[in-house]
């Protein structure tokens, strides 16, 4: 577990002297991994972040470290792959920049909405925490998680009446505490007065081990009795611990009479789990149960894509889909691929590519590789060159216009739209970068692509003949 309270302090002194993007890439995810007397160790989610940090911030951190009044006079930086792995565990950068950007914040902040037990001479307990980052609208939606998510936004709208209570499940990595937390955080946002209680099977347990020894198994009855939304994570987590069970039992049914949201996770459906005692399992089968799977490579695309968003970075499409070609076991690897190719290029101050992705995946071991880079690239550019050409041609073909038009220079109306058309479907449908499009154009800038794209995904929002245009035309090309 990683200390977050003093490492937000330091990071909130260092945040002057470092460029926002850097923050934002090199800080995501770390966290003080321990003290030691006056040496701190620093958790870095990043295999390249070592050497950065003892070059560029190493004196900075020491130097917030004292003004904060901390005695500190040694820092070390230490690589740990879990603060990327355990999703969560680490500084949330954007969060944390969004929260200091914003001066006056009169909202209290949800992760720190005391869920106070009103039993006197008690400690209040504290909700555990709901990550902002996780939204169910920052969710991408594929065919193979279209019915979980539409069961959390039900869940979120109508929470103790629309599916109750609902049990997602599915394998590590697959976005099951994405959903949850997510939902929890719909159901924050929807009615603010709610308390919704996040809470994973392992720290539950914890708890109730503690309140046994300090003989206080009523305190934390009571305290989880007030929740109206109980979120449990990784309920697998449960098998074989009785005791547990006996008390999550209990909860349940209390929470589930008053009418009360439970939402549940584990890596299989309630009948597989084994350990866990039938009572549990039937009340698990009473509501909802909806599965998570990988994506489609559709899917894997949009999530790389809405990540680099986030990320506010700009990473060759091909870079995104050699990811998505070769990522197939879980949605934290494909994003641990990519955050440590943005580190690297960081580092170098280059760009991704596809052989220098590749290596990342070798080096990381986990992953073995679908197509060798070589393979990738050849594949895309003998695509890309036919592509290319046939859609000028054929829209060309369609607007009665000249190919040559197209990527020439002429701004004649007749010529602006069929060039944008190209443009968009180069971009939309076969993934060429900015760049790219804009070379196919007579070596225009790139600025140039993203702009003709933009504006026609703007102008297909309202005008239907562009509409039914762009139809037509793909049909031609065979989309
Ligand atoms: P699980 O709890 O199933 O092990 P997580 O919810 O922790 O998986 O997901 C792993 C990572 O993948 C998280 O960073 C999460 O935000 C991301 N993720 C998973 N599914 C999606 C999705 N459909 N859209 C966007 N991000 C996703
Ligand atoms: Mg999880």
């Amino acid at each position: 577990m990683v200390e977050l309270t003093l490492w937000r302090d330091v990071v909130k002194e260092l945040k002057p002297k470092i460029k926002r993007a850097d923050m934002l890439v090199w800080f995501q995810g770390t966290g003080i991994q321990r003290r030691e007397d006056k040496k701190v160790v620093i958790g870095l989610p990043s295999i390249f972040a070592q050497d950065w940090f003892n070059k560029r911030y190493k004196l900075d951190i020491l130097d917030a470290f004292k003004s904060l009044g901390e005695e500190i006079d040694e820092i070390e930086f230490e690589i740990d792959s879990s603060l990327i792995e355990e999703a969560g565990e680490g500084i949330d950068m954007r969060d944390f920049l969004k929260s200091t950007e914003t001066k006056a914040r009169k909202v209290p902040n949800k992760q720190e909405v005391k869920f106070t037990s009103h039993v006197p001479g008690e400690q209040p307990m504290v909700s555990r925490m709901l990550n902002d980052k996780y939204r169910l609208d920052n969710f991408v939606i594929g065919s193979d998680s279209r019915l979980a998510h539409a069961a959390c936004s039900a869940v979120a709208k109508k929470p103790g009446s629309a599916y109750n209570p609902l049990f997602v499940y599915g394998d590590v990595g697959l976005g099951k505490t994405h959903l949850l937390q997510g939902t929890g955080n719909a159901i924050l946002e929807y009615n603010p007065h709610m308390m919704v209680v996040y809470c994973t099977a392992e720290k539950f347990t914890n708890e109730i081990v503690q309140a046994i020894q300090k003989n206080n198994v009523k305190g934390f009855r009571n305290r989880y009795r007030r929740a109206d939304c109980l979120i449990i994570d990784d309920v697998q987590f449960l098998a074989k611990k009785s005791r547990t069970q006996e008390e999550f039992f209990h909860t349940f049914n209390e929470l589930y009479d008053d009418g009360k949201q439970i939402i549940i996770s584990s890596d299989k459906p309630p009948k597989e789990l084994a350990g866990i005692e039938e009572r549990l399992v039937s009340r698990f089968e009473m509501g909802m149960i909806v599965d998570v799977n990988f994506p489609d490579y559709e899917t894997c695309l949009a999530i790389l894509h809405k990540k680099c968003q986030e990320m506010e970075m700009l990473i060759p499409t091909e870079v995104i889909d050699f990811i998505a070609c070769n990522v197939h076991n879980s949605i934290r690897e494909l994003e641990g691929v990519l955050v440590q190719a943005i580190a690297q290029a960081q580092l170098e101050n280059s760009t991704p590519t596809v052989n220098s992705v590749a290596k990342i995946m070798k080096k990381l071991g986990k992953i073995n590789l679908v197509t060798e880079p070589e393979e990738f690239v050849a594949a895309q550019t003998t695509k890309r060159a036919t592509s290319c050409t046939d859609v000028i041609n054929i829209v060309a073909g369609y607007f009665k216009v000249e190919p040559e038009d197209i990527v020439g220079a002429k701004r004649a109306r007749e010529i602006m739209i069929p060039r944008q058309v190209c443009m968009y479907l180069l971009r939309n449908d076969f993934n060429f970068s900015f760049e790219k499009i804009g070379e196919e154009f007579g070596g225009r800038n790139h600025t140039t692509a993203m702009h003709a794209y933009k504006k026609m995904v703007k102008s297909l929002k309202t005008d239907h003949k562009l509409v039914q245009d762009v139809n037509a035309v793909k049909r031609e090309i065979g989309l």
